[in-house]
């Protein structure tokens, strides 16, 4: 089932949210139309929080959700490794569950 969602990294602005200034700098997660689409069962990205952005502090889309903020996601069980944080120690994505918080 696929099912559309704001944009959770420009907040259905459909704008490049670290580049207001530019009227030409479209979302480059949801391509400028303020939506994603997202296949069901999904779950909030545990790596970023379900903001879309990458909590490395770049001014990129999180590296695992792609700014959609959501995982696609069939299990339900919280990852041990990173007790569903979806982050190791190092606060790079969790190498058990890539960043996603369950498997
Ligand atoms: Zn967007
Ligand atoms: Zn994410
Ligand atoms: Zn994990």
């Amino acid at each position: 089932m696929a099912k559309t969602i704001n944009c959770p990294f420009c907040s259905g602005t459909k704008k490049d949210p670290f580049d207001l200034l530019s009227p030409i700098s479209h979302c480059l997660v949801c391509n400028g139309t303020g939506r994603v689409v997202m296949e069901e069962p999904m779950k909030k990205c545990a790596f970023c929080s379900g903001t879309g952005r990458n909590p490395l502090g770049a001014r990129v889309p999180c590296i695992v959700c792609g700014g959609k903020g959501n995982n696609h996601f069939e299990g339900n069980t919280k990852c041990l490794q990173c007790k569903g944080t979806g982050k190791s120690s190092d606060g790079l994505p969790c190498t058990r569950c890539k960043g996603k918080g369950f498997s």
